[in-house]
């Protein structure tokens, strides 16, 4: 099967998994709305860095759990580059390990609003825009769960943990609701990446030390995690749809 070349959106492109779908996708010649919540500096690097691997790109600020900022973000990727084939959808917190005991209302709502309300908004507008039963044209949507969703998080951060099970709990469901119309609906469940968020956890080094304990003896790159994200876009995976693929290292 010969692929083409995709418009998508990537919310929290600027930065990590994000940036490296973003950079890979420039590769392949694909045009990438790049979201970010507030780090312009970083937004705009991402997209020099995608165009210099080949592909088109625009930093759009917003945020994904306003439901505007949300409907602003996939009009601004469809006005820049004329059509949307996919939603990666990224953008994802976690915040300092603690109890749930521990954990104050605002921290729940913070996350619970960002990592699910964010991706159910994010995936309803996707799912507007490009089922061919409302007149879209069909497409892919890719959401990042994490390998906490099955390993639950104990006395780390159960809050985050639970909501990637609603990540999955989403993919499942929406991948039998838009695969009769013409939309794939994947999950990646990373394990844990070098990336920022580690340091928003209040662990700095949690990669290079618990990296150490998955099987492969390492922490993955963002790189490794933008492979599987761009390959369940891609018409290459054209019969995969409601796959949770962890990229986890065994872990
Ligand atoms: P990261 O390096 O901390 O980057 C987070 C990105 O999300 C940034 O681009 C940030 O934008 C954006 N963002 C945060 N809140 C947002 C909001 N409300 N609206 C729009 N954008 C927002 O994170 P990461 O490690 O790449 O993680 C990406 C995804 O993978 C998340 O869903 C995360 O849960 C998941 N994941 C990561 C790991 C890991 O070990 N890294 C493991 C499993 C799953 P700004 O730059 O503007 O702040």
């Amino acid at each position: 099967m010969v692929s083409t070349a995709k418009t998508i959106l990537v919310t929290g492109g600027s930065r990590g998994i994000g940036r490296a779908v973003s950079i890979l996708a420039g590769q392949r010649g694909w045009s990438v709305g790049v979201n970010y919540a507030g780090n312009e500096k970083a937004a705009q690097e991402t997209v020099q860095a995608v165009h210099k691997a080949g592909g088109r790109a625009i930093a759009i600020k917003g945020d994904v759990a306003i439901e505007a900022d949300v409907i602003a973000m996939f009009d601004a990727t469809e006005k820049a580059f004329g059509k949307l084939d996919g939603l990666v959808n990224n953008a994802g917190v976690v915040a300092p390990t603690a109890d749930l005991a521990d954990m104050p209302l605002e921290r729940l709502k913070r996350l619970f609003d960002t990592n699910i309300l964010g991706s159910v908004l994010c995936a309803r507008e996707a799912a507007r825009r490009l089922s061919t039963r409302r007149g879209g044209k069909g497409g892919g949507i890719v959401n990042l769960s994490s390998v906490a969703a099955r390993l639950g998080s104990p006395n780390l951060f159960v809050d985050y943990a639970t909501s990637k099970g609603a990540i999955d709990t989403l993919t499942l469901g929406l991948s039998k609701e838009l695969g009769p119309e013409g939309i794939r609906v994947n999950a990646v469940r990373p394990g844990i990446i070098e990336t920022d968020i580690h340091a928003s956890a209040g662990e700095p080094d949690r990669a290079e030390r618990l990296g150490k304990t998955a099987p492969l003896g390492r922490a993955g790159t963002a790189e490794e995690v933008a492979e599987a994200i761009i390959w369940l876009l891609d018409d290459a995976s054209s019969y995969v749809n409601g796959a949770l693929l962890d990229v986890a290292g065994g872990r």
